[in-house]
């Protein structure tokens, strides 16, 4: 096994990242998902972010074994997606893997689910390996899971693990999905974005958009978010306290379904909130756990590349996952 390559795409970025033989990230590039520009120019920025992660990492992309995606959407298989709700025009199925793969230059590249890779990834190489079942929660601009069960990837009938649609609250807030009170609608960076935006219309106060503007970002991100708790601005302590309830409250009720060993929280907002208020959502977690050992707690080892490093393995065949379901 070889050098490979790793695109995670993401709903506020896209990150690619080279690996050496060890899968250990050598060389990583990032930009904003061009989401408002359709599926086209979101393939051309793929290719261009691993082009960059080979030259940070002073690899030619000719000399990779080949590129991993992990992308949101269905798998239609041959590399094929449709249904990515986070892209405008991309309902239609989309070449993804021959539109990367030619942009740089023939090289073979495959697609996967993007949390069932980043599921994978946290496995194989990360905060997942000592286990045997893992629950995988990835919170970032939406709220995804990945379910390992007994060393193997549970995709049910093809759409397992929706941990970010489970329902917090009946008839609660809005989801992104167009149905109501899911934790995402709670939990997930766009939506916190989004009450946060609601509420300022009615007349609240908050740093956050101040922030953001400052930091030259087009969205709420987490660490605008990070930055304005700094600031001790109120809404957005509000706005993490009521996500870590929600996810609290579904990690503790999936772990009563599921009894895995250990549920490990990655993702953009999980890597970065995760490591300072593990304990505390471990306690609001305590109340509604079942179990009298319940599963381990622990946030994602891979960090923030884990998406791009799971999308990798998918070329490793000593590794395989199910590269298209
Ligand atoms: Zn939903």
């Amino acid at each position: 096994m070889g050098k490979t390559g790793g695109i995670d795409l993401g709903g506020t970025k896209i990150q690619a990242a080279v690996m050496d033989e060890n899968h250990t990230a050598i060389g990583s590039a990032r930009c904003p998902t061009p989401a408002s520009e359709g599926p086209e120019a979101t393939a051309a920025a793929m290719a261009k972010m691993l082009r960059d992660a080979a030259s940070a990492a002073g690899v030619e992309v000719s000399e990779l074994d080949g590129v991993g995606i992990g992308t949101p959407g269905e798998m239609e298989g041959d590399g094929v997606v449709a249904n990515v709700v986070n892209i405008v025009d991309w309902k239609d199925p989309f070449p993804l893997a021959a539109t990367v793969g030619e942009a740089l230059g023939g090289v073979e590249v495959k697609v996967g689910n993007d949390v069932d890779v980043a599921t994978w990834g946290e496995f194989k190489l990360g905060a997942g390996q000592p286990f045997d079942s893992v629950l995988g929660v990835f919170w970032g601009t939406g709220v995804g899971g990945g379910i390992v069960l007994n060393g193997e990837l549970w995709g049910g009938r093809g759409s397992a693990g929706e941990i970010g649609h489970m329902v917090v609250e009946i008839d609660g807030r809005k989801c992104g999905c167009g149905r109501r009170g899911c934790l995402e609608a709670y939990a997930g960076r766009r939506s916190m974005e989004a009450h946060a935006k609601h509420l300022v219309e009615k007349g609240h106060k908050t740093k956050l958009f101040e922030i953001a503007e400052k930091k030259g970002k087009d969205h709420v991100t987490s660490g605008v978010i990070a930055s304005a708790l700094k600031k001790h601005d109120r809404m957005a302590a509000n706005l993490l306290e009521e996500a870590l309830q929600m996810l609290a409250v579904t990690m503790a009720s999936a772990g009563n379904l599921l009894d895995v060993d250990a549920i490990v929280l990655g993702g953009g907002m999980g890597t970065r909130f995760g490591p300072v208020y593990l304990e505390e959502l471990k306690t609001l977690m305590r109340p509604h756990e079942f179990a009298v050992e319940p599963p381990q707690v622990v946030v994602a080892g891979l960090g923030d590349l884990g998406g791009a490093v799971g999308a990798s393995l998918l070329i490793d065949a000593t590794t395989a996952t199910p590269a298209a379901r």
